[in-house]
């Protein structure tokens, strides 16, 4: 790849490089590195992220079109005003060419295309959308595309958003009002990104009924945890809402870091291990069937973060009232620690055809700790015998 040509571009993205703390891209924000833990490419290149997409883990080219920003958002790096944030900016063009470039020699399969806002929410979208239209039209691009939505955007530039890209993202950042006006004071939570995450859902509805098939662009959203009071409590019962109302693909939780020259310098870094039992809770609400008031808070509204959720839960209600792994429904296998959908489908299935009578079993069935589920089942009437526990997640 002849980086060399194009040194402008190239070095407006080592500028870039890293500079965004708060933008998860893929299905696995926590293990997103800009190192490459195998690769055949050796060769790092500045603001390529390897990110897990629907189709398998990609090398990402993860970029803003600027760095400039009219908004004041008081964690940001690229805030209004902050003297000490080098402002870069790429046309439309620029960044689709050198997307071009990276993708024909190999060095990024996808893009995460997001952006510092000038001129307004719709002026700035539409800089995004003629990005990802020039990717997709000139350069015949058909791999993972991921671009944000703007605050302000109008309904016809997230449709168009949808159209041209496999996943949108619109920031809520707090889980309400009150939030949202500590973290950034020039945003409106409800009109301003509640509403375009409820236009995603109607588009969504809308491309089915026209097409007869399932849109492929999936909406997701982020917010900033622990700088301004936020519990898990509103983080989550907002994620409930927006699973089960929205159809959003995935909420992602970034702790707090602070950055110096912002308001919130000072303020203290939040644990990632925070993030984490937010993952877990959240992961509980998609896809276990969990409600938000079956988690188990603590009185000041925040998950324990010595135990992951679902544990802590069992702890409460499953050690002295273990499930018959025989007898238990799936919603309440799906309860029980080291047990999953998939290892709830084949515990189902290979009832049907036999008893279930030791851990091992379980093992077998492709339950690869069925230890963690020990202490909460009973297999023929009694409590297996286990060794524990190492096994906090
Ligand atoms: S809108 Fe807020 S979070 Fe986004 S780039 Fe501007 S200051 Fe940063």
């Amino acid at each position: 790849m002849n980086i060399s040509s194009k040194p402008d571009s190239f070095q407006k993205l080592e500028l870039l490089d890293g500079a965004n703390p708060y933008e998860p891209a893929g299905d696995s924000p926590q293990t997103e590195s800009s190192q490459a833990p195998t690769t055949r490419r050796r060769q790092s290149l500045p603001c390529v992220t390897h990110v897990a997409t629907p189709g398998g883990s990609k090398p990402i080219l993860k970029a803003m079109l600027t760095t400039a920003c009219e908004k004041n958002c008081h964690y940001c790096p690229f805030r209004a005003g902050r003297s000490s944030t080098r402002r870069v900016t790429f046309q439309s063009d620029e960044m689709a060419r050198t997307f071009d470039t990276m993708q024909s020699a190999g060095a990024a399969d996808g893009i995460f295309l997001s952006s510092g806002i000038i001129k307004g929410g719709l002026a700035t979208q539409d800089k995004l959308i003629d990005t990802i239209e020039i990717i997709r039209r000139r350069y015949h691009y058909q791999g993972y595309v991921h671009v944000k939505i703007m605050p302000g955007a109008d309904y016809e530039q997230v449709r168009r958003a949808m159209l041209l890209a496999d996943r949108v993202s619109i920031n809520l950042e707090g889980p309400t009002q009150e939030r949202l006006d500590a973290l950034a004071p020039k945003k409106n939570f409800d009109a301003d990104l509640l509403e375009r995450l409820r236009w995603t859902e109607q588009i969504r509805r809308e491309y089915l009924a026209a097409t007869g098939r399932r849109s492929r662009a999936s909406a997701t959203t982020q917010f900033v945890v622990g700088a301004v009071g936020d519990t898990d409590l509103e983080l989550l019962a907002l994620s409930a809402r927006l699973y089960g109302q929205l159809g959003i693909q995935r909420a992602y939780y970034s702790a707090f870091s602070p950055v110096l020259d912002t308001p919130f310098e000072n303020l203290p870094t939040v644990s990632k291990q925070r993030e984490r039992r937010l993952y877990q809770g959240s992961f509980l609400l998609r896809d276990y069937g969990w409600d938000v008031e079956d988690m188990p808070f603590g009185s000041d509204g925040n998950l324990r973060l010595d135990t992951d959720p679902k544990r802590a839960w069992a702890d409460e209600y499953l050690r002295n009232a273990p499930l018959d792994v025989m007898r238990a429904s799936p919603q309440e296998l799906l309860r029980i620690p080291g047990i999953g959908p998939r290892a709830v489908e084949a515990i189902v299935q290979a009832r049907q055809h036999g008893s279930l009578r030791e851990l091992s079993h379980l093992r077998a069935l492709g339950i690869r700790a069925p230890e963690q589920a020990a202490p909460y089942i009973l297999l023929s009437g009694h409590r297996p015998a286990s060794q524990l526990s190492l096994f906090d997640e």
